[in-house]
């Protein structure tokens, strides 16, 4: 793939959550943004990612997961066979997740751990990146992915989205080969925590995100906007140029999607 004319990728999007032809409109008329990681919800959901795949195959790159959100609320043979439809489609993705844990949402006998666990198994079999979904519970979702010996010794893991933890929570997941995706909270003045992480993270482990439309009953995709004000904000907190935050944010995404050696071909 040729990269040449890079402009901004949003590393989380759901524009798939959006009308099919809507969402053509939304990749047509963006100027800012070029392309866009979709992150995966439900099986149903996975099939309009494959369909704007196929429209724009230079512009999206699709994953499959059942998001956290959605596996509390499974009963035990559908979770079941979700996961089972979950590993017949994973060869045909870019991603593997949204996985994780939220402490937020339903968790009935520990759902959420063992969804996220066969996601984790499923992107290594596959040698595919994962984007994970974590909420209040960084602790528990760290002692799972250290405890797998091959995700720890891979360089490139995959992104953890919508992050606003702290800098030492940061470092974490940096060193297990995670690239930090910072999203539109980081604009509002009370993330206070994420906003004094994003001034010490290395730039080299950052990407960024719209989370855009971030469920389904929004209409409107805001990534277009979104992206050069973090950018705009980056460049203020950090003191630098916001042309070299961009072009270091454009390297990230260009590893992020470099195929994990040996990867399975499609
Ligand atoms: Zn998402």
């Amino acid at each position: 793939m040729v990269y040449d004319d890079f402009m901004l990728i949003d590393a989380h999007s759901h524009i798939n959550f959006l009308p099919f032809q809507q969402a053509t409109q939304v990749i047509h008329s963006c100027k800012n943004v070029s392309g866009w990681i979709l992150g995966g919800y439900n099986p149903k959901e996975w099939m309009s990612q494959k369909a704007l795949k196929k429209e724009f195959p230079d512009k999206v790159w699709t994953s499959a997961g059942l998001h956290p959100w959605v596996v509390g609320r499974l009963a035990d043979d559908e979770l079941y066979e979700a996961l089972e439809q979950l590993q017949f489609f994973s060869g045909h993705v870019d991603f593997i997740g949204e996985t994780g844990l939220d402490k937020n949402f339903d968790n009935p006998e520990n759902k959420q751990e063992e969804s996220f666990k066969k996601h984790i198994a499923i992107a290594l079999n596959y040698k595919k990146p994962l984007l994970l979904h974590i909420v209040g519970r960084h602790r528990d979702a760290l002692d799972i992915l250290n405890a797998e010996k091959d995700l720890v010794q891979r360089s490139v893991n995959g992104l953890i989205h919508g992050f606003s933890g702290s800098w030492e929570v940061a470092q974490h997941y940096i060193q297990l080969g995670f690239y930090i995706s910072i999203g539109p909270g980081v604009l509002k003045k009370n993330f206070k925590k994420l906003r004094d992480t994003v001034k010490k993270i290395p730039l080299e482990s950052l990407v960024m995100e719209s989370d855009s439309p971030s469920d389904f009953s929004q209409k409107r995709y805001l990534g277009d906007n979104v992206l050069p004000e973090i950018i705009s904000y980056l460049s203020e907190a950090r003191q630098l140029s916001a042309e070299k935050i961009k072009n270091q944010m454009v390297e990230n995404i260009k590893t992020l999607l470099t195929p994990i050696e040996g990867q399975n071909v499609r």
